[in-house]
C-alpha cells in the first residue's frame, strides 16, 4: 500500500483523534484541513505561498483538470506533482461531484455519467474505470472512489437505487485501480442524514480492504445541527485504523465539531473563495473587509494572528486594496484564511495530544458565537 496511517492518541473525553498519515509525497499530521487547488492551482497564491503556511496537502479537481488541460497532457509532463510544483501530498476528487454540481446536459446510467462540458459543450463520459484512470494519469497520493452525489432531500427511494449504484461502482473502481501504484484508493460512505442507510453502506463499503474511507453527501442543505449529529453517528462506523476524510466541510465550527466525532481529514473552498469576496475569518469572529468602519483602523485585521497579512497591514490599507480591485488583495485575503483555517487544525492536534478537546471545542464555539452565523460555500 502506497500510504499508511498511525493513530497516535485519541482525546480522553471525545472522539478527537490525533494521527499521522504517511504519503509517497510526505507525513500528514491530524487532524488536517486541505486547501482546495481546483484546476492545479490554490487560486491567488503560489505553492512557495502555501509551504509558507504550513499546508500539508492539497486538492486538485478531477472533473476540471480531464477537461482543460487534460489528463494525458497532465502525465506526459510528468504528473500532478510536477506539472503545478507542489512536492507535498496531494488528493484529487473522482470528478463526480462537478459532474453534478457544472456539468450540463448529465445523464446517470448504470455504466456512468454522461455528460457535456461547461466549457465548451464538449460531451465526455465519467466512469468508474475512467475516473480512476484518470486519477491514476494525473499521479495524487490519495485517489477517490466515483460515487453518486444524490441532491439533498432526495427521496428515500431514490437514494436507496443511489447508495446501490455507488456500492457496485465502488466494486469497479477497486478492479480499476492499481494497489502496489502510487495512488491509495478511498471508498465514499453515503447515505444523506439516515442513520440506518449511513449503517447500511458503510458495512458495504469499508467490506473492501482500503486504505482510507470518507464520509460524502454533507454541508449540501442540511442543517448544521442535523450534519453534526449524522456525523457524529456515521463516523465511528469507519475502521479506526485508517484515515476518515469529511468531504466539502466545512466552517471552522463544522471542523471543530466533525474532529470531536473522529474526522481526520477536510477540505472546503470556503476559506479560499470566501477571502476573494472580502470575508475573514478571525479570532474575533467573521470580517467583511470591504465595511466602513475599517476606513481608519490602524490595526491588524487579526490581532492573534501571526501570518504575513495579519503580521504587515493594516485594516485600512486591506480595506482599500479589496474596495479598489488589486489583485494583492485576492492573494493577502487567502493567505491570511487559509493560516486561520490551518492553524485552527493545529490547534486541535495540540489540544488532543492534552486530552483537553472538550475546552477547545468551546473556545471555537465561543468565538463563532460572536458574529451572525452565514454558511456559505
Ligand atoms: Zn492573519
Amino acid at each position: 500500500m502506497a500510504i499508511s496511517f498511525e493513530l497516535l492518541h485519541v482525546d480522553k473525553h471525545t472522539g478527537a483523534r490525533r494521527g499521522r498519515l504517511h504519503t509517497p509525497h510526505g507525513v500528514i499530521e491530524t487532524p488536517i484541513f486541505m486547501p482546495v487547488g481546483t484546476q492545479g492551482s490554490v487560486k491567488a497564491i503560489a505553492p512557495d505561498d502555501l509551504r509558507t503556511l504550513g499546508a500539508q496537502i492539497i486538492l486538485g479537481n478531477t472533473y476540471h483538470l480531464m477537461l482543460r488541460p487534460g489528463e494525458k497532457l497532465v502525465g506526459k509532463l510528468g504528473g500532478l506533482h510536477r506539472f503545478i510544483a507542489w512536492e507535498r501530498p496531494m488528493l484529487t476528487d473522482s470528478g463526480g461531484f462537478q459532474v453534478y454540481s457544472l456539468a450540463q446536459a448529465r445523464k446517470i446510467t448504470e455504466e456512468g455519467v454522461a455528460f457535456q462540458s461547461h466549457l465548451d459543450g464538449s460531451r465526455h463520459m465519467l466512469s468508474p474505470e475512467r475516473s480512476i484512470e484518470i486519477q491514476q494519469t494525473l499521479g495524487a497520493d490519495v485517489i477517490m472512489a466515483f460515487d453518486e452525489c444524490p441532491p439533498s432531500g432526495s427521496e428515500r427511494s431514490y437514494l436507496e437505487d443511489s447508495l446501490a449504484r455507488t456500492t457496485r461502482w465502488l466494486g469497479r473502481c477497486v478492479k480499476a485501480w492499481r494497489p502496489d501504484g502510487p495512488s491509495a484508493l478511498f471508498g465514499i460512505v453515503q447515505g444523506g442524514t439516515h442513520e440506518d442507510l449511513r449503517r447500511r453502506h458503510a458495512e458495504e463499503i469499508c467490506a473492501h480492504e482500503l486504505p482510507g474511507f470518507a464520509l460524502g453527501g454533507y454541508a449540501v442543505g442540511e442543517t448544521p445541527e442535523a450534519m453534526y449529529a449524522s456525523v457524529a453517528f456515521s463516523a465511528p462506523l469507519l475502521p479506526v485504523n485508517k484515515p476518515r476524510y469529511l468531504m466539502g466541510v466545512g466552517t471552522p465550527i463544522d471542523l471543530a465539531t466533525c474532529v470531536g466525532a473522529g474526522v481526520d481529514m477536510f477540505d472546503c473552498v470556503l476559506p479560499t473563495r470566501t477571502a476573494r469576496h472580502g470575508l475573514l475569518f478571525t479570532s474575533e469572529g467573521r470580517v467583511q473587509i470591504k465595511n466602513a468602519k475599517y476606513v481608519e483602523d490602524t490595526g491588524p485585521l487579526d490581532p492573534k494572528c501571526s501570518c504575513y497579512t495579519c503580521r504587515t497591514f493594516t485594516r485600512a490599507y486591506l480595506r482599500h486594496l479589496f474596495v479598489a480591485q488589486e489583485l494583492v488583495a485576492m492573494r493577502l485575503n487567502t493567505l491570511h484564511n487559509l493560516h486561520y483555517f490551518l492553524n485552527l487544525m493545529a490547534e486541535a492536534r495540540a489540544a488532543i495530544e492534552r486530552d483537553a478537546y472538550a475546552d477547545f471545542l468551546k473556545e471555537v464555539q465561543a468565538v463563532t458565537a460572536r458574529t451572525p452565523s452565514s454558511r456559505s460555500s
